[in-house]
C-alpha cells in the first residue's frame, strides 16, 4: 500500500472512533449536565473534523503533475496541516474560556458511575487510538496525521481531569474542573502552536535533513571516479517530492561520454534508492601538474578564518593562468567579501602569475 492509500486508512479510523466517542459523550454530557463533557464531545467532533481534511489534503496532493504545476501537487499537505493547526488551536481557547469561566462560577456536576466509566473508557480510546495515528504520521512523514495524534492524545488528557475533576466533586463537593481545564487548555495551545511552527517552517523552506544529505553524498562518493561532492541543495514540493542539484568533482581527463556515463548512473541510483531528482554539474580536478604547494598555501590562509566551513573546486587552469575554488562561510559571517579579497591578494602577492576566481557558495546543506 503507498503512503497516501495508508494515510486516508488512518484518517477513515479517526471519523469512525472520534464520531462514536461524540455520540457516547454528548448522550453522557447531557444526562449529566457537566459542561466539560459536552465540550470533550464537541473536540471529538473537530478530531473527525481533522481526519476529513487529511484525507482531502491527501487526495489533492495526489494530483498528476501538469503543466501549470510541474512539480506536482505535494505541498497542498501543508495548508490541511496548518487548517488542522487551526482547529487545535480554536479548541484550545475555546476550552480556555470555558475553563475560565467556571473558576468564576464554578458549578456542581452531577456524574454517576456509569458516566465515570464511560469517560474512563473514552480516555483509553483516545490516549492509544492518538498513539497509533501519530506513530503512522511520524512513519509516513505526515504532518496533519502528526497533528490529528498529537490532539487525541492531549484530549485523552483533557478528558482525564474530566474523570478526577468529577471524583474530586463526587468526594468532597468541590469544583476543579475549571482549573484542572485551564492547564489543558494551554498543553493544548502549545501543541497547536508547535504544530503551525513546524509547519510554516516547512513551507518557507528548512535545511535538507542531514541523514538524507550524509546517505545521498556518500551514495555518490561510492563511484570511483568521483573525487568530491558539493553545493548540495535540496527543494521539496511536499513531504515525498524532492529534486535536487550538486557538484561533483572529477578528474579533468574524464571525456564528455565518460562523464555523461557516470551523471547519468548517479542520478538514476539517487531516484531509484533515495527518490531524489538529482542534477549534477561538473567540477574538474587537475590530473596532471604540481599544484600541492597552491592548495596547500590556500588551505593555511582559510585556516585562519574561523568561519569558513568549507573550500572546494580548487582547480588550477596553466594554459589561461587561472586558478578557482569556492568558499563557503557561517552564514553568521557578515565580511565574507572582504575575507575573499584578503586570501585573494595573499595568493597573488605569493604565485602572480594567476588570476583567482573565487566562488561565495552558501551553507545549504550538511
Ligand atoms: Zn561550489
Amino acid at each position: 500500500m503507498d503512503r497516501n492509500k495508508k494515510i486516508i486508512k488512518v484518517s477513515i479510523y479517526g471519523i469512525i472512533v472520534n464520531v462514536i466517542l461524540v455520540i457516547f459523550k454528548a448522550i453522557v454530557g447531557f444526562i449529566t449536565g457537566s459542561i466539560a463533557i459536552i465540550l470533550d464531545a464537541i473536540n471529538n467532533l473537530s478530531d473527525a473534523a481533522s481526519s476529513i481534511i487529511t484525507i482531502i489534503g491527501t487526495k489533492l496532493s495526489n494530483k498528476r503533475p501538469d503543466k501549470k504545476h510541474p512539480y506536482g501537487y505535494g505541498r497542498v499537505e501543508y495548508f490541511s496541516s496548518i487548517i488542522i493547526a487551526v482547529i487545535v488551536l480554536v479548541a484550545g481557547l475555546t476550552s480556555f474560556k470555558e475553563s475560565f469561566l467556571k473558576i468564576i462560577k464554578p458549578e456542581l456536576a452531577e456524574y454517576s458511575a456509569i458516566s465515570i466509566f464511560i469517560i474512563i473508557v473514552a480516555v483509553f480510546v483516545k490516549f492509544f487510538f492518538g498513539r497509533y495515528v501519530k506513530n503512522e504520521g511520524t512513519k509516513l512523514n505526515s504532518n496533519s496525521l502528526i497533528a490529528s495524534g498529537t490532539d487525541a492524545i492531549s484530549d485523552s488528557v483533557l478528558s482525564l481531569s474530566t474523570v478526577i475533576g468529577a471524583l474530586i466533586s463526587m468526594i468532597w463537593h468541590l469544583s476543579l474542573e475549571g482549573y484542572l481545564g485551564l492547564i489543558i487548555s494551554v498543553i493544548i495551545l502549545k501543541s497547536a502552536y508547535e504544530i503551525l511552527k513546524d509547519t510554516v517552517s516547512d513551507m518557507i523552506g528548512i535545511r535538507a535533513d542531514s541523514n538524507l544529505t550524509k546517505k545521498l553524498r556518500k551514495k555518490v562518493m561510492s563511484y570511483k571516479e568521483v573525487i568530491g561532492v558539493y553545493d548540495l541543495v535540496l527543494h521539496n514540493y511536499g513531504p515525498n517530492t524532492i529534486i535536487g542539484t550538486a557538484h561533483i568533482e572529477v578528474p579533468d581527463n574524464m571525456s564528455a561520454k565518460e562523464i555523461h556515463k557516470l551523471t547519468k548512473e548517479i542520478a538514476a541510483d539517487i531516484y531509484l534508492n533515495l527518490g531524489i531528482t538529482l542534477t549534477l554539474g561538473i567540477y574538474a580536478s587537475n590530473s596532471e601538474g604540481e599544484f600541492k604547494n597552491i592548495k596547500a598555501y590556500l588551505n593555511t590562509l582559510v585556516k585562519k578564518y574561523k568561519t569558513i566551513l568549507q573550500v572546494h573546486g580548487f582547480y588550477v587552469d596553466e594554459e589561461n593562468s587561472f586558478i578557482s575554488f569556492d568558499l563557503i562561510f557561517d552564514f553568521d559571517e557578515k565580511n565574507q567579501e572582504n575575507i575573499k579579497n584578503e586570501i585573494i591578494s595573499s595568493l597573488k602577492n605569493k604565485y602572480p602569475k594567476f588570476d583567482y576566481y573565487v566562488v561565495l557558495d552558501t551553507d545549504f546543506s550538511d
